[in-house]
């Protein structure tokens, strides 16, 4: 088996430890760090092996749907608060977890991924037929991207980055990020007071892309790795600024510190390219849109 459905009632614990047994406190460390890492109680003899797609499904009166995903980590063993015949543990790593009352609904699972039994769900897992894998694949890619966005920008979801659940285990590789540039909370408040423009460039996405790159802006982390230290909290204000994805990558090339924002305005300078605040760019006219981009990156720099 590749894939795996985990029934889950939302009126009891969730996952069997270590850790709170708590939903809500799961979901949040997921939107902070990308994981989340508990034992799931199975049955014997079942095939969890480490790379199986983990699909959370919320079942009970409160509705029910797919609401989270994850992978297998670790095979099932006996627990130590478990006794052997009662189940075996196996370590479920969940990558999303959607705000309970998020769900995919049963209805549509129904009927996107007919060959699964959704009325037959268990909490110890039930397999997901071989043919339903893509459907079920398919089914949440869609779901996830077609939900709305939030009103102001996307920020927190680079969208070269797969979506949990879009793709096979194997084909995927983990990547280390920074957790403090993918931090919603933090993304949001940076945005709020420094604007969506890059603070290179001036690029705005939807200048650009119209409505398809209005809500994307990347927040770069300007602390160098050095200063990082144990008791490090992050000022979303101070220690992040908007970047276009451009800027951003070439920021990353700085050794062995990022280059700072005002080291890619120099080098955008030296290069001719598109220097906020500076000339019209050479054969061109300055449109408003240009104009004001301008305008937005030297108020930043201003306020930088
Ligand atoms: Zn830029
Ligand atoms: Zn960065």
């Amino acid at each position: 088996m590749a894939a795996v459905v985990l029934g889950w009632n939302p009126a009891t614990a969730f996952g069997a430890g270590p850790g709170p047994a708590d939903y809500r406190s799961a979901a949040s460390t997921v939107q902070r760090t990308g994981l989340y890492a508990t034992r799931w109680r199975v049955g014997h003899g079942q095939q969890f092996d480490p790379g199986t797609d983990a699909w959370l499904f919320a079942q009970g009166r409160h509705g029910r749907g797919l609401l989270g995903h994850g992978v297998v980590a670790s095979a099932p063993q006996p627990g130590a608060a478990l006794p052997a015949r009662l189940g075996l543990l196996a370590g479920i790593v969940f990558d999303l977890l959607l705000a309970p009352g998020d769900a995919l609904p049963a209805e549509g699972l129904a009927e996107l991924v007919p060959e699964l039994n959704w009325n037959a769900v268990r909490s110890t897992g039930t397999a997901v037929p071989a043919h339903s894998e893509v459907p079920l694949r398919t089914a949440w890619t869609t779901f996830l991207r077609s939900r709305p966005a939030p009103a102001d920008w996307l920020a927190a979801a680079d969208p070269t980055v797969p979506l949990p659940g879009s793709l096979p285990q194997d084909s995927l590789r983990t990547v280390g990020i920074n957790r403090y540039e993918h931090d919603p909370d933090a993304v949001r408040q940076c945005v709020s007071f420094h604007g969506t423009s890059c603070a290179a460039c001036g690029l705005s996405m939807d200048r650009i892309y119209g409505p398809a790159g209005a809500a994307f802006v990347q927040v770069h982390h300007i602390v160098p790795p050095s200063a990082i230290t144990p008791g490090y909290a992050l000022d979303p204000v101070a220690d992040l600024v908007p970047l276009c994805p451009n800027c951003h990558a070439v920021a990353h090339l700085g050794i062995p510190d990022p280059y700072t924002p005002g080291e890619l305005r120099r080098m955008l300078a030296a290069a001719g390219g598109p220097v906020p605040g500076g000339g019209p760019i050479t054969g061109s006219v300055a449109t408003d849109r240009e104009l004001e981009a301008r305008e937005d990156a030297a108020r930043l720099r201003d306020n930088g």
